[in-house]
């Protein structure tokens, strides 16, 4: 069984992915998909916070929060074009810029109503430490070191998750991008934990995701040491491929499922949307193919 609850990222939608999502679903069917979340990442609201590749094409807030108007017009058209083929939900992979500053969020979940939230943080301080060494460097020297920067991830992560309660945690360690050898401390492992229990007390699905390997890792996010805490502490784990092209989809599968294998996890668990339009869990059973 197929499934992913992280992706669908796109070129029509996003500066950073590529190809048409459309070809993302279609992609999904043909390799054999029974469900797919599409989370098309949440517009940020200020000119200082445009990428690059945004900025080069002269965007500007407003023109993201339209294009991701569309996002949710498209999607909701595929999702009813495709029901009879493929379980998809309409879904939004969340940003944190700042610490405590929810209103960006709280108004586009209440205009757009995604089906469901993928919560990520990809920011400390609007800094985006995922987007290259050099920020994750601007950061380290401006809170003092790589410890500091783990922490401030893991608080502004739980801070998040209190506050929205996201159906499905993403890439939860994505910390670690840059500094995959930074030794945990006692200090970090508490905070991770905390997050941890507090996602299982609310019923939270933490994301395996396999764009890791892309990004030359040798296991998915979360590293096999927290998931082994997430799972003995009774966490659920879905999967995500974290598409940004058709191409992406079901990307390191294969490996993802070898993974699974020697991590012996052998359920998962999917959304589905039922008729009424609440939203259920569901466990499965893994078979690869
Ligand atoms: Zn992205
Ligand atoms: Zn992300």
């Amino acid at each position: 069984m197929r499934i992913s609850f992280h992706g669908g990222h796109s070129g029509d939608y996003c500066d950073h992915a590529g190809g048409k999502l459309e070809d993302v679903v279609r992609r999904a069917i043909a390799t054999g998909f029974t469900h797919y979340g599409l989370s098309e990442h949440m517009p940020r609201v200020r000119d200082e916070d445009l990428y690059p590749e945004e900025i080069q094409r002269s965007r500007n807030p407003e023109q993201l929060r339209r294009m991701f108007a569309f996002y949710i017009q498209e999607a909701r058209q595929l999702q009813y074009k495709y029901k009879n083929q493929i379980h998809l939900l309409v879904g939004m992979e969340t940003e944190l810029l700042e610490q405590n500053d929810f209103s960006p969020i709280d108004r586009i979940c209440k205009t757009y109503t995604p089906d469901y939230l993928v919560g990520s943080v990809h920011h400390i301080n609007r800094i985006p430490f995922d987007y290259n060494p050099a920020e994750f460097k601007k950061l380290e020297s401006m809170l003092g070191g790589t410890e500091a920067v783990f922490c401030a991830y893991y608080d502004a992560q739980f801070q998040l998750m209190q506050h929205l309660q996201p159906h499905v945690v993403g890439h939860f360690d994505l910390i670690r991008l840059y500094r995959p050898d930074f030794v945990l401390s006692p200090t970090v492992w508490e905070k991770i934990e905390r997050n941890l229990s507090f996602g299982i007390s609310y019923d939270a699905l933490f994301e395996i995701n396999a764009r890791a390997f892309k990004k030359h890792s040798n296991h998915p996010y979360p590293h096999p040491e927290i998931l082994n805490l997430l799972l003995t502490l009774g966490g659920k784990v879905t999967l995500g491929d974290d598409s940004h092209h058709p191409d992406d989809v079901g990307l390191h599968f294969d490996r993802l499922f070898q993974f699974l294998q020697e991590q012996k996890i052998s359920s998962l668990y999917v959304l589905e949307k039922d008729q009424q339009g609440r939203l259920n869990q569901k466990s499965v059973r893994i078979s690869p193919f």
